[in-house]
């Protein structure tokens, strides 16, 4: 159950710097982000994935001091002071108590529940001035770091596409195949934890660390470099490939590379695995 918002919608968003959100939370990462929260920890990417997150990259530790509600902090939390990577916190804690719903063409914002979120842990918000939604997103200076999740919502797509390449296009469907799309759902009901080993190192680290370092002003041109070296890798792994059992294997793999990073984005994987498997059934693949 969420509450869905207009833009000019007037709410307690004036944050009482209690840190309360910053306990217990689930914060998910993409690479873009990873790599802005490492520049602003001043460390290199791998440093701070190998540090500060779990499952390869796709979502920020909480493993600090216990705080309220004997919830642990967020990795970056400092007691008495706050968020150590302020200016280069992701997008969720950005938005936090809202969230951003992206629907088809359409994008919302909205908040969890009937009840306003902050009001449980900092009450006294409802006697801070009231912002709009969009007067919020402003002070938040979302619009980079909302770019750049819908270049990677694009880029999880793309390698989306490559599994359905493999499945629909090198003949593997129309021998019959009925072992791939099982194999995709199992993957989009695996503990991240699970997917990840699938993964394995390799791959892991072109996903969420690629060495592009230099475009990270830029969300668009970084997701861009970004897909030409993922590119590269896909070539040079599967473009060689022949028999069919090679293109299902290579089909699940990659479709797993896609769901793993649709986790980091916030993207339900159970709920968009069924949406890709009945679209490779439309297209003529079989379970
Ligand atoms: S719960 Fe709301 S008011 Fe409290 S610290 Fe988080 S954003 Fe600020
Ligand atoms: S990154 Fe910063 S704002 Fe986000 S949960 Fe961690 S400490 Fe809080």
């Amino acid at each position: 159950m969420s509450t869905r918002l207009n833009i000019n919608d007037k709410l307690p968003l004036t944050c009482s710097r209690k840190g309360t959100c910053c306990h217990g939370n689930l914060v998910m990462l993409h690479p873009w982000e990873l790599a802005t929260l490492a520049r602003e920890k001043n460390v290199n990417p791998r440093v701070f994935r190998d540090l500060y997150c779990e499952f390869g990259g796709i979502r920020l530790r909480f493993n600090g001091v216990v705080g309220w509600k004997g919830k642990q902090a967020c990795s970056q939390y400092i007691g008495n002071f706050g968020c150590s990577v302020h200016l280069g916190r992701p997008l969720a804690c950005r938005l936090f108590p809202l969230g951003r719903q992206i629907q088809g063409e359409e994008v919302h914002y909205m908040y969890q529940g009937e009840k306003f979120p902050c009001m449980e842990g900092c009450p006294e918000v409802s006697e801070l001035p009231y912002l709009t939604v969009g007067e919020y997103m402003n002070d938040q200076k979302t619009e980079k770091f909302e770019k750049a999740q819908d270049e990677y919502l694009n880029f999880m797509q793309n390698l989306a596409d490559i599994a359905f390449e493999l499945l629909l296009e090198t003949g593997l469907a129309e021998s019959g195949d009925k072992e791939t799309l099982p194999l995709w759902r199992k993957m989009g009901n695996e503990l991240p934890e699970v997917l990840a080993d699938r993964i394995g190192y390799e791959w892991m680290d072109i996903l969420m660390i690629p060495e592009i370092y230099a475009e990270i002003d830029d969300p668009a041109s970084f997701a861009r470099k970004h897909t030409d070296l993922l590119q590269s890798k896909v070539q040079e792994k599967f473009g060689a490939l022949q028999t069919n059992l090679e293109f299902h294997k290579a089909s699940v793999f990659i479709m797993g590379v896609a769901l793993h990073l649709a986790r980091g984005l916030g993207v339900n994987p159970e709920i968009l695995v069924e949406h890709w498997i009945d679209t490779a059934k439309n297209l003529g693949a079989a379970e």
